[in-house]
């Protein structure tokens, strides 16, 4: 076993970094059921084990690719064998919305249909719509800036985001999280 995976291992244990048949059990992508090829996926549940699973594979150079919900066309999201995944399927919790703001803070992991039928229970629309609604995440959104079927009227995603809470390869931790448009810092 390779010394990165070992170190993942012992620092985050085995629910949240998957080797062997967990690794080639998942398809490749949306648009290719193949075996995911990778030494390791790993699935945190906060940022911060997204910070030290990042952490380590900076240590050991370790290349990651960064996992949403796989509907991505242009293949960023696939691993070809030596990569590590971090896979956000399971930060998937709508932390805040704020009906008299207009606002939701959500975590990477949330898929784009459960965002909007949330808003619409609280009588909102989240404007952002694409045929993988029921599949792509909020943090693969805001990755590729996607555009959908309201971009003409609601514009790119990027147009629905105040900010961000963003882990660095070393994995630092910065946020920009503020329910503001207006920022002057
Ligand atoms: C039926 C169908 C219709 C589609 N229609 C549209 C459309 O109308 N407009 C459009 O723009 N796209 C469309 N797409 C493409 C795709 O759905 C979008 O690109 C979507 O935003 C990808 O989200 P995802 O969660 O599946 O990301 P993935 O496919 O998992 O990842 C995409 C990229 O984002 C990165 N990434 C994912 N999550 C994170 C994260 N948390 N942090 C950092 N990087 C991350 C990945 O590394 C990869 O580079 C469509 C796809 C399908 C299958």
């Amino acid at each position: 076993m390779q010394q990165v995976v070992e170190a993942l291992l012992a620092e985050l244990g085995q629910d949240i970094v998957q080797i062997g048949a967990a690794v080639h059990e998942r398809a490749t992508s949306y648009w290719d059921a193949s075996p995911t090829q990778a030494l390791a996926v790993v699935k945190p549940r906060r940022t911060e084990e997204v910070s030290r699973a990042l952490a380590i594979c900076h240590r050991f150079g370790q290349p990651v690719v960064t996992q949403g919900g796989l509907t991505g066309c242009v293949q960023g999201a696939v691993a070809s064998g030596e990569e590590v995944i971090i896979s956000l399927e399971r930060m998937n919790v709508i932390e805040q919305i704020d009906p008299l703001a207009g606002t939701a803070v959500v975590q990477a992991g949330v898929v784009l249909q459960t965002l909007q039928d949330e808003a619409a229970a609280h009588g909102m629309l989240f404007a952002l719509d694409l045929g993988a609604r029921g599949s792509c995440t909020i943090g693969g959104n805001v990755a590729t800036n996607a555009g959908g079927i309201n971009v003409l009227r609601y514009g790119m995603m990027r147009d629905q985001v105040l900010g961000l809470e963003a882990v660095m390869a070393d994995g630092t931790v910065l946020s920009s999280l503020s329910p503001m448009l207006k920022n002057n810092a």
